[in-house]
């Protein structure tokens, strides 16, 4: 029998829970490798399943109307069911409850994503920025003049904060961290970004605790009802506040289910992407999966891991035999950010016990990047307006070759001719 036979008899109806990048990907591949059965996307929004990275990015400044995906999920023999959320599972019959019914399967992929993470008491007035919706709405208050406080100066405050500010309004960003972005980066890094908030005309407060947010505030005077509280005992009036202070796997709804979580609530994936329960995949920003290379469990909530991510998971659910090395589950991470005219890109996973090696200087104009080093060799690298930096270093990581430290923070060096030679 061929596998693709023995397959078809084995595996007759896969079902994936939620339906963003990772979801959709699950399908697409799924038929990419030639599984022929019963297909279903399940899709908490009513929107057809769309991109995210556009919506800080054209959407929110008005040069695209929607981020979907191109896929035609009929002519993929994909039943596509929106607005019909996932609210519980029963591994033992193999039943996924959602809003509406039960969904049996052999096969089940849990895709669900991210929810963002909200202030203490936040008024519904206060915007996010993860959804469409969220995107349309928080577009029509970007208006010139427009007073806007955004609150985090992550990756998604720094490019709200940078679309806002090139539709003219007057955009402050408060950080409770000493420097911007510093959940991803060491704060040597994130210093050096900084100045590029004062120079796009943002003011940018760090160690600047926020408490909470009024909402419809009669104290306060005109469409101006939104106040920030800070934590010093001040208040910031705005027209509007959005709120970029991270995001948190959107597993709630797994509780009960005995499908095991790590310590930060991602469903804990195994190597193969398999969950604890038989027959259950997870993907993309809702899983964490143990890293080898990185020998730590890694939480990646960027686009590329959604997109690779899946397709392991697509390929492990189609296996019938035993999984083997070739198909762990183990990327060199990868993410991009547009902020402030910048393209910034990061490959790679650096620890605090890693070198921080500056390539180029980054108070010199033009691109730069940093390299982390394990050893000599290099584990993770940040490119600023560098795309070749990035192309070439991700391979270097994902190689693992040594580099020799001169020629690597010679920004006039290829990085790959930073290679040891000797090595090579
Ligand atoms: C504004 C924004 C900009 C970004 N920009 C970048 C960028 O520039 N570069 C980059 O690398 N990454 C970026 N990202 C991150 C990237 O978009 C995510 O990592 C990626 O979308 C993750 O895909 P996912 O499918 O795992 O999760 P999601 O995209 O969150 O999709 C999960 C889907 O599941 C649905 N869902 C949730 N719960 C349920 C349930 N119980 N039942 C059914 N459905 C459910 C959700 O509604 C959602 O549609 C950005 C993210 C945002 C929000």
């Amino acid at each position: 029998m061929s596998e693709r036979e023995s397959v078809r008899q084995n595996v007759q109806r896969i079902v994936v829970a939620g339906a963003g990048m990772a979801g959709v990907q699950t399908v697409v591949a799924l038929r990419e490798q030639g599984y022929p059965g019963e297909l279903v996307l399940v899709g908490a929004e009513h929107h057809p399943p769309y991109d995210r990275p556009p919506l800080s990015k054209d959407i929110l400044l008005g040069r695209a109307e929607h981020s979907r995906f191109e896929v035609d999920y009929t002519e993929l023999g994909v039943e596509l069911l929106l607005g019909r959320r996932a609210v519980g599972l029963d591994t033992e019959r193999r039943l996924l409850h959602i809003e509406g019914g039960d969904l049996p399967y052999d096969r089940l992929v849990l895709a669900t994503g991210a929810t963002p993470v909200v202030l203490p008491g936040q008024p519904a007035s206060a915007y996010l920025l993860r959804t469409h919706d969220d995107a349309v709405a928080l577009k029509g208050v970007l208006r010139p003049g427009a007073r806007i406080v955004v609150v985090g100066a992550g990756w998604i405050g720094a490019e709200a904060a940078t679309v806002a500010r090139l539709l003219g309004c007057e955009v402050t960003v408060l950080e409770a961290a000493p420097v911007p972005l510093a959940g991803a980066l060491p704060a040597e890094v994130g210093e050096r970004m900084r100045d590029w908030y004062a120079e796009a005309g943002i003011e940018l407060r760090t160690s600047t605790g926020v408490g909470g947010v009024v909402a419809g505030d009669e104290r306060l005077e005109g469409d101006a009802r939104t106040a920030v509280l800070l934590t010093d005992g001040s208040e910031l009036v705005a027209d509007a506040v959005v709120v970029g202070i991270g995001a948190r796997p959107d597993t709630g709804w797994l509780d009960g289910s005995g499908i095991a979580l790590d310590d930060t609530g991602a469903v804990a994936a195994d190597a193969w992407l398999r969950t604890s329960a038989e027959g259950v995949f997870a993907v993309g920003d809702c899983a964490s999966f143990p890293s080898a290379r990185y020998r730590t469990r890694l939480r990646v909530h960027h686009w590329d891991n959604a997109l690779q991510g899946a397709r392991v998971a697509a390929t492990n659910a189609l296996r019938l035999e035993e999984l083997g090395p070739e198909q762990v589950y183990d990327p060199v991470p990868y993410f991009w950010s547009e902020q402030f005219g910048r393209m910034v890109q990061y490959a790679g996973h650096h620890g605090a016990g890693d070198e921080l090696l500056w390539r180029g200087d980054p108070a010199g104009g033009g691109g730069w990047g940093a390299l982390w080093l394990r050893g000599d060799v290099p584990v993770a690298l940040l490119a600023v307006d560098r795309p070749r930096d990035l192309a070439q270093g991700r391979r270097l990581i994902e190689r693992g070759r040594p580099v020799d430290r001169v020629s690597a923070a010679d920004p006039s060096v290829q990085l790959k001719a930073a290679v040891r030679p000797e090595l090579c």
